[in-house]
C-alpha cells in the first residue's frame, strides 16, 4: 500500500471538517429549536478544523500551537460531538467532566512538549484520552440512543475508530509510534485516514440523526391533533381503512364509536374557551386511560371524537363505552358528559362510509334520547 503524505491527508480532513461544519451550522439555523444539540455538532468539526490547521503548521507554528493546542482542540471537538449527542437526546452535562479532562490534558501535553519532550508519550496519552471520550459517547448512545439507523451508524463509526485508536495505542506502547506525526509511514497513513473518515462519518451521522428527528416531528404534526395530541381525522380514517382491509383477511371486524361532548358550547360560553380546551384535553386523557391496547382514539373535529376498536363485537364495544362515560364523570373539575354512537362491522360488504353513517345515526339517537348515553346501530 502506498503511504500517503500526512500533510495531504490532514488537509483533506480539514476540508471535510469545514464542509460539514457549514452544513451543520445551516441546519442549526433552519431546523426547529426542538431539535437540540446541532450547535454542538457544528462546533465539533469547526474545532477539528482548527486543530487540523494547527497540525498542518507543524514546523512553521511554535510547538505550543502545532502540538499542545492542536491535540487539545481535537479532544475538545470530540467532546463537543459527545455533548451534542447528549443534548440531542435530552440530557445535560458532559462538558464539566470532559472540559476538565481537556484542560488537564493541555497541561500534560505542555509538559511532554517542553518539560520532558516525548512524541510516544504525548501520542499515547492523547490516544488514550480520545478512546475514553469516544467510549463515553458510545456507551451513552447504546444506552439512550434507540435503534434507529442514524444512531446505529454513529455507534459503528465510534466503535471502529476506538478499535483503530486501540491499535495505535498498542503500537505506541511497543515502541512503534514513529518519531513524528508527519512521518509518511503505513501506520500514520492508516491513523490519519481513519481520522478523515471519522470526521466525515460522524458529521454525516449527526446530519442524519437531526433529519430523522425532523421527519418524526413533521410526521407527528401531520397525523396528530395539536391540542389533544390524539390522532387527527385523516390519520384515524387511514387506520380505519387498514383495519377494514385486515378484517377481510381475518373475518373479525372492528367496532367504531362516535363521541360528542354534551352541551359543550355552554361550557365555552359560561367558563371560557380556555376552560373548554382544558376539558377536551382532560377528556382525552380519561378516555385513553380506559381504552385497551390497540384501540385508537382520534379527534374527528371540534368536540367530536372517534374510537376505533379492532376485532370487537357490540357487547365489548358497549362495555368500553360505559367505561368512558364513567371515566369522564369521576368527580374531576374538568369532567364532562358525552353521547356515544356505536356500530360494528357487518361483514365483507360493509364500508367505511356505511359504518360512519351508522355510528353517526346512533350518536344522533343518543342526543335525541336525552344525551349522556350510548346508542348502537
Ligand atoms: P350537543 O350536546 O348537542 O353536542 O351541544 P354542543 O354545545 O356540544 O354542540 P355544538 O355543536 O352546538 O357546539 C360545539 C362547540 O364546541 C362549539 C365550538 O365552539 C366548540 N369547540 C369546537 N372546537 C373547540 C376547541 O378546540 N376548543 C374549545 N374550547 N371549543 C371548541
Ligand atoms: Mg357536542
Ligand atoms: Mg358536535
Amino acid at each position: 500500500m502506498t503511504n500517503l503524505d500526512p500533510r495531504s491527508l490532514i488537509a483533506m480532513a480539514g476540508l471535510m471538517a469545514s464542509l460539514m461544519a457549514v452544513v451543520l451550522y445551516f441546519m442549526r439555523r433552519y431546523y426547529p429549536p426542538s431539535i437540540q444539540g446541532i450547535g454542538y455538532w457544528a462546533s465539533a468539526p469547526m474545532t477539528w478544523l482548527l486543530a487540523t490547521v494547527m497540525f498542518s503548521g507543524r514546523g512553521v507554528f511554535p510547538d505550543l500551537f502545532s502540538m499542545v493546542i492542536a491535540n487539545t482542540l481535537l479532544l475538545l471537538g470530540t467532546t463537543a460531538f459527545y455533548v451534542g449527542c447528549r443534548r440531542f437526546l435530552g440530557h445535560d452535562g458532559g462538558w464539566r467532566l470532559w472540559g476538565t479532562v481537556a484542560a488537564l490534558a493541555a497541561l500534560l501535553f505542555t509538559w511532554l512538549t517542553y518539560g520532558h519532550p516525548s512524541y510516544p508519550l504525548r501520542l499515547g496519552s492523547f490516544t488514550a484520552l480520545m478512546i475514553c471520550i469516544y467510549a463515553a459517547n458510545l456507551r451513552f448512545l447504546l444506552r439512550h440512543g434507540g435503534k434507529r439507523f442514524p444512531v446505529r451508524l454513529v455507534e459503528v463509526v465510534l466503535a471502529l475508530h476506538i478499535a483503530v485508536l486501540a491499535v495505535r495505542l498498542s503500537t505506541t506502547l511497543v515502541g512503534r509510534a514513529g518519531s513524528d506525526l508527519m512521518e509518511p509511514s503505513l501506520y500514520q497513513t492508516l491513523y490519519i485516514g481513519a481520522y478523515v473518515l471519522t470526521v466525515l462519518m460522524l458529521s454525516i451521522g449527526a446530519v442524519l440523526m437531526a433529519t430523522d428527528r425532523l421527519t418524526t416531528e413533521l410526521n407527528h404534526l401531520a397525523t396528530h391533533d395539536a391540542l389533544t395530541h390524539t390522532l387527527n381525522r385523516r390519520a384515524l380514517l387511514e387506520r380505519f381503512e387498514e383495519e377494514l382491509a385486515r378484517s377481510l383477511r381475518t373475518g373479525r371486524g372492528p367496532a367504531i364509536m362516535m363521541l360528542d361532548l354534551d352541551h359543550f358550547k355552554t361550557v365555552n360560553d359560561t367558563l371560557g374557551h380556555q376552560h373548554g380546551d382544558a376539558v377536551l384535553v382532560h377528556f382525552v386523557q380519561c378516555t385513553q386511560a380506559v381504552l385497551r391496547r390497540g384501540d385508537r382514539l382520534g379527534r374527528y373535529g371540534g368536540e367530536e371524537f372517534m374510537v376505533l376498536l379492532p376485532e370487537t363485537d357490540i357487547d365489548a364495544a358497549r362495555s368500553v363505552a360505559q367505561r368512558i362515560h364513567t371515566a369522564a364523570a369521576s368527580g374531576h373539575a374538568l369532567d364532562c358528559q358525552l353521547s356515544i354512537g356505536v356500530t360494528t362491522w357487518h361483514g365483507p360488504g360493509d364500508t367505511l362510509d356505511a359504518m360512519l353513517a351508522r355510528a353517526d345515526k346512533a350518536l344522533y339517537q343518543a342526543k335525541a334520547q336525552g344525551r349522556n348515553q350510548t346508542c348502537t346501530a
